[in-house]
């Protein structure tokens, strides 16, 4: 059992909304990250004198960007909706928690700057000046917010929190109170290529490893190349998939799917990553710069078809923001993006998440299971937030929900849904997205991943599930730390094609 100076909340057999606690989140930050890690990704060291007037007129630059903050920070009735909606909320019974409250940091400034009734009677509609005091509220509660979307579900208004936690992550970026965690894995992807800061000759080592390992097991030759010009997909997945268990047993899954299907492909040493944190910080301009390396691979490397491992938020950015912010799919139209759209498939979705390629190849016929290989596994599917509530799957509404089951179903014999409220559009982050999965805040991680094992201590009662399947890289990583505080052993989490991988037929032994 992991130890923590904090108490890990009681699993309940039943959700209970907690007691109000004022303030007993307040001592949870990140750290700040420092002035070379704030330079190397372009902001400002440090807080200097005036970084009041500057963090106004970059909210007033943001709010004229972005008609949707705008909206949403009018728009809030104070109904309540959202107020037990937030797993930080229930983890905790911080009031500041609560998404309505957490939006009200940043609106209670908006009003005082740019609305009339806060500029000439403050007091009289909460509007508050931006003071010290109040940057580091934003501080403490920005960034215990993972950016999941949940409250906005449940919101008559669909206002979107994370928007708003986003933006006031931006403001703080530019007066010089940047995340360590997200701002340093920015830095070492612009300068190395991914999050890890693992260069291309350790990548190439990684993946001849990674092919004996396999040849040792099934004695099969599947491979895993690494920058092969003409392949027809290039593939883009998280760089903990390369080393980290359990996320490497995805990657084995990935190669054997491609492998059993006949279908050449590579990954990228330039494009070595799927997570892109500028999502995290709410800076569109590093989201763009990241998301370019694949824009640049894809045309180097000349591939048919772009695909996506198991990645939350990688996945997020690639279906909603490749199209118009680097032209893969449709959507940009600078010389690069219609090069690439003209070499790229167009029968095939792009880009297209490993799911879907996968799910096609089973309809199709393509790819055969032993599904018993899986027999000792009681599986459940926890909907990774960015997927469920910011992306889509195939062509029918709620794909991102059906196709990672009907996969575990073809590869697996027992299966059992969690909670209704607590799956699909309705699930519950795992409490360590957005920016949060670092160790200094690892008792926001912990009681923020509350609801989630309350739902899966349900399952596991009733059905003995000893399987939590996701397709995402901060899910499995954060679930093999958080498993342990709840009594649950880290390998209960892994990924669909981890279970793919198992139950696969490769063809005949080399
Ligand atoms: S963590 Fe999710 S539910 Fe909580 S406030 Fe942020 S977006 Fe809303
Ligand atoms: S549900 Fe929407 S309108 Fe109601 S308090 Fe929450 S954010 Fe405001």
């Amino acid at each position: 059992m992991a130890t923590a100076q904090f108490q890990t909340p009681e699993l309940k057999p039943y959700p209970v909304v907690p007691l109000v606690a004022e303030g007993t989140m307040a001592h949870s930050k990140p750290y700040v990250a420092s002035a070379a890690i704030q330079s190397a990704v372009g902001f400002p060291g440090e807080l200097t004198e005036g970084w009041e007037q500057r963090a106004i007129a970059k909210m007033g630059e943001l709010l004229g960007k972005y008609r949707s903050l705008e909206v949403y920070l009018d728009a809030c009735v104070h109904c309540g909706a959202c107020s037990d909606k937030c797993h930080y909320f229930l983890g905790t019974g911080d009031p500041k928690n609560m998404p309505v409250a957490r939006q009200d940091l940043m609106r209670q400034v908006y009003r005082r700057y740019f609305t009339f009734a806060g500029k000439h009677f403050p007091k009289l509609v909460g509007a508050v000046d931006l003071t010290k005091d109040v940057l580091d509220d934003w501080w403490v509660y920005y960034n215990q917010c993972s950016e999941c979307r949940r409250c906005s579900v449940f919101c008559p208004y669909g206002i979107d929190t994370a928007e708003i936690t986003m933006a006031a992550r931006e403001v703080m970026d530019s007066v010089g109170m940047g995340q360590k965690y997200s701002n340093e894995i920015i830095g070492k992807l612009h300068k190395i290529g991914n999050n890890l800061g693992l260069p291309g000759p350790a990548l190439e080592n990684t993946l001849q490893g990674l092919e004996e390992d396999v040849k040792d097991d099934t004695g099969v030759d599947v491979r895993y190349p690494l920058d092969v010009k003409g392949a027809e997909v290039l593939l883009v997945t998280p760089s903990a998939d390369f080393f980290a268990e359990p996320h490497v047993e995805s990657l084995i899954g990935y190669g054997k799917v491609f492998h059993a299907a006949g279908i050449s492909w590579t990954l990228s040493s330039k494009a070595s990553e799927a997570g892109n944190f500028g999502l995290f910080i709410g800076n569109y301009e590093h989201l763009r710069r990241i998301a370019l390396r694949v824009r640049e691979a894809a045309l180097e490397l000349g591939v048919k078809r772009i695909v996506v491992g198991e990645c939350g938020h990688a996945w997020r950015v690639a279906y909603s923001f490749w199209n118009t912010l680097v032209g893969i799919g449709a959507g940009g139209n600078d010389p690069f993006a219609i090069q690439l759209q003209s070499q790229l498939d167009p029968r095939h979705k792009q880009p297209t998440h490993i799911c879907e390629l996968t799910w096609d190849l089973i309809q199709r016929g393509v790819l055969k299971f032993d599904k018993e290989k899986n027999d000792d596994r009681i599986i459940t599917f926890h909907d990774s937030c960015n997927v469920a509530r910011a992306s889509r799957m195939g062509d029918e509404p709620g794909g991102q929900f059906t196709i990672p089951r009907n996969i575990i179903k073809a590869v697996a014999n027992h299966f059992h849904e969690m909670a209704p409220e607590t799956i699909c559009e309705s699930t519950y982050c795992c409490g360590g997205g957005g920016g949060l999965l670092s160790d200094e805040v690892i008792e926001i991680r912990v009681k923020g991943a509350l609801p989630r094992m309350e739902a899966l201590k349900a399952v596991v009662d009733r059905h003995g599930v000893n399987f939590m399947a996701c397709i995402c890289a901060i899910c499995k990583a954060q679930f093999t730390k958080v498993l342990p505080y709840y009594g649950f052993d880290m390998g209960v989490i892994g990924g669909v094609h981890q279970l793919v991988s198992r139950a696969i037929r490769l063809g005949e032994p080399n």
